[in-house]
């Protein structure tokens, strides 16, 4: 489904964010408040504006009350920042994802509201040590504290295996969801589906039952 999204400041991320979210075939609002970052973005966004996003008026002249998403991606002001979304909860926008800087920020966008948090260089450093880390691992989501889903890459060891030989559930807590092979996916695999060498197994758990999955299991 169409959305409609404002993505507020268009440094490396705000931009990166916005011509996906524009090839995904979203409708973009791209605000910043230096004229060659609007310039940058107005290819691939639907409005791309100067403005001020710490002012409460300059939001509405462009409409921003009526979108449901936002996205604050101000990193080099973090006053504008907390204030911007401050302005976007008090507007009443369902959704409001901002880019903290560090842990301070992060602190202070929780009290205003901000729903969604985000801090792409740590969470991005992260998945790529644990990809590092292991050497089977190709992704992996963060469900909650306790709960990740995993895409881990069959080995010798679990090719001609089915599913119920490798009885995966019972001796690791594990639950294999998805079964990924040459450009397939097999979305409800059966208890007697064989796993091959270089399958995708797409595997949700409790994180210490994948590490010790991934560590034994492969
Ligand atoms: P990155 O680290 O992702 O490259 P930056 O934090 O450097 O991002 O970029 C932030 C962007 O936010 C800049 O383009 C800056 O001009 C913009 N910006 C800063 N303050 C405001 C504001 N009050 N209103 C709109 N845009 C802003």
């Amino acid at each position: 489904m169409k959305k409609q999204v404002v993505v507020i400041g268009l440094g490396r991320f705000g931009r990166s964010v916005c011509k996906q979210l524009y090839d995904l075939g979203h409708e973009v609002l791209a605000i910043d408040i230096k004229e060659e970052r609007v310039n940058e973005v107005s290819n691939y966004s639907y409005y791309a504006v100067l403005a001020n996003a710490s002012d409460e008026n300059a939001l509405k002249n462009y409409g921003v009350k009526n979108f449901d998403y936002a996205i604050v991606a101000i990193g080099d002001n973090i006053e504008s920042s907390i204030l911007c979304t401050l302005i976007l909860k008090d507007m009443g926008l369902k959704e409001v994802w901002v880019k903290a800087r560090d842990p301070h920020h992060r602190k202070i966008l929780e009290k205003v509201g901000a729903d969604r948090i985000i801090q792409p260089e740590k969470e991005m450093g992260v998945r790529i040590a644990n990809q590092l880390d292991s050497g089977n691992l190709l992704d992996y989501i963060e469900i909650s504290n306790e709960y990740s889903i995993v895409e881990l890459v069959a080995t010798e060891k679990n090719s001609g295996k089915s599913l119920v030989q490798l009885d995966v559930r019972a001796k690791f807590g594990c639950t294999i969801l998805a079964i990924k092979r040459k450009g397939n996916v097999n979305i409800s695999p059966m208890p007697d589906d064989v796993i091959l060498k270089g399958d995708i197994l797409v595997v949700m758990g409790q994180i210490n039952d994948l590490k010790r999955f991934e560590k034994k299991g492969f």
